[in-house]
């Protein structure tokens, strides 16, 4: 598995005012989406293109521009949303698949309520937008869900994640055989017993809409 971790200080500083409990919702959902924004550059650094003749006012030439098949952007919901603005600026011709997934708060499974993702994504990069990479068993959930509909090419961006998440992604999706590109914004110390991202930022979903 790929991992590229930012430790950018532009980062950081959003990072910083994302945890503090201070931070309101309004604000909340701007950094979230600056942050997206920063960490899209990265993870779509091998998003395919090709080339097209242009004309500039002075001179023939060629440019490139995003290539079909279209990528795809899955949030996972809820959480997921705050990031998906962030992304389709950056992807404008990006189609949007939807997966809604919930962890029980007592046993930490995960269960899924919704599944809106194209048919087929043979051939297509997909880009999983989610806040926090906490156990991982959401990201390796989501990632199965795509394999089984054909894609080989899987980047999910994140912005804060704990050391054992990222090593149970990195186990499960080996058995996967698919290539898989992590992009975070930073790595946090670890997982509490409720399998919260200490220090973290607490319940991203509440921060994001408010429910605190
Ligand atoms: N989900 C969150 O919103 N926060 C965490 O710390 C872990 C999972």
């Amino acid at each position: 598995m790929d991992v590229h971790v930012a430790d950018h200080p532009l980062i950081n500083h959003k990072l910083t005012y994302l945890r503090d409990k201070r931070t309101d919702s309004p604000t909340f959902r701007r950094l979230a989406d600056e942050l997206v924004t920063l960490l899209a550059y990265e993870a779509t650094r091998d998003v395919h293109v090709e080339t097209i003749a242009i004309e500039t006012p002075l001179a023939p030439t060629t440019g490139i521009r995003l290539a079909r098949p279209k990528p795809v952007i899955v949030p996972i919901l809820r959480a997921g949303l705050g990031m998906l603005e962030g992304m389709t600026r950056l992807l404008p011709s990006a189609q949007v698949g939807f997966l809604g997934m919930v962890r029980n708060e007592k046993t930490l499974e995960v269960s899924t309520y919704a599944n809106r993702l194209p048919e087929d994504l043979t051939g297509r990069q997909c880009f999983i937008v989610d806040p926090m990479l906490a156990t991982g068993h959401t990201l390796v959930m989501a990632a199965n869900y795509l394999v089984a509909k054909g894609a080989r090419d899987i980047t999910a961006v994140c912005l804060i994640a704990a050391p054992e998440g990222i090593a149970h992604v990195d186990e499960a999706l080996a058995e996967l055989g698919v290539p898989f590109k992590l992009v975070l914004g930073t790595v946090d110390e670890r997982l509490n017993d409720n399998g919260y991202i200490m220090p973290g930022l607490g319940d991203a979903g509440d921060r994001l809409y408010g429910m605190v």
